[in-house]
């Protein structure tokens, strides 16, 4: 059984990486996430892009433990502000993590854009480091609007602002989507389903 450290502490990209090895029929990869390694020095996400960032990561991973790493990093692109909070979505109010003041931020920098220019995009980029070296680097790109006002409780982030584009979604927000279907949906699942590959040779 190989296993693999997925380099965060959240147990709901724990929970979507195991659906997703799951789906895939993979049976050989034991994923852990940082709660399980001991403890090393975390490098600070100052990469320009959401690649650098998950590369950044997932390198510092697998030199301190020497065990293969997964690791990603997302967040929103908005057309209307030019792509932005991209890289910087999880701290954009500036505050890390505060989800709540990051959407009402937002709500209120595209206040005045018509709903034809609501558009914008979730992105996902993860990187696989093996203890060799080798680097496979994926994204997942998730389309859709975003609302004028909070709608759903599940998932987290800017998902009650979030329509995505896609008809399975019939016009609910990401946060009125069942774990499953936004999986079967979302920028992170378009990404890690790309690294089935790579993690089925790790499986051997
Ligand atoms: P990360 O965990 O450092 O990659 O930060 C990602 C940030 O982007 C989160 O704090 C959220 O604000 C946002 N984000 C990323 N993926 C999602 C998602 O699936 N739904 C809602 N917000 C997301």
């Amino acid at each position: 059984m190989a296993t693999v450290l997925l380099a965060s502490r959240n147990a709901k990209k724990l929970a979507e990486l195991r659906r997703v090895l799951d789906a895939a029929g993979i049976t050989g990869v034991d994923v852990v996430g940082l709660d399980a390694v001991p403890e090393y020095p975390e490098e600070p996400e100052t990469g320009a892009t959401f690649e650098d960032n998950a590369l950044i990561k997932a390198v510092a991973g697998t030199r301190a433990t020497g065990l293969p790493c997964l690791a990603d990093d997302s967040g929103i692109a908005v057309d209307a502000l030019n792509g932005m909070p991209g890289v910087l979505s999880a701290r954009w109010s500036g505050r890390h993590g505060d989800d709540a003041a990051n959407n009402e931020l937002l709500l209120a920098q595209i206040g005045d854009v018509p709903d034809d220019r609501r558009g914008g995009a979730f992105v996902s980029a993860c990187a696989l480091v093996a203890p060799s070296g080798e680097r496979t680097v994926v994204r997942g790109e998730w389309r859709g609007t975003i609302l004028r006002a909070p709608r759903g409780d599940n998932g987290f982030g800017y998902d009650p602002l979030f329509v995505p584009d896609d008809d399975a979604a019939g016009g609910r927000s990401a946060a009125e989507l069942s774990a499953p279907e936004k999986d079967a949906l979302s920028h992170r699942g378009k990404a890690l389903a790309q690294l089935v590959p790579a993690l089925r040779e790790l499986a051997g």
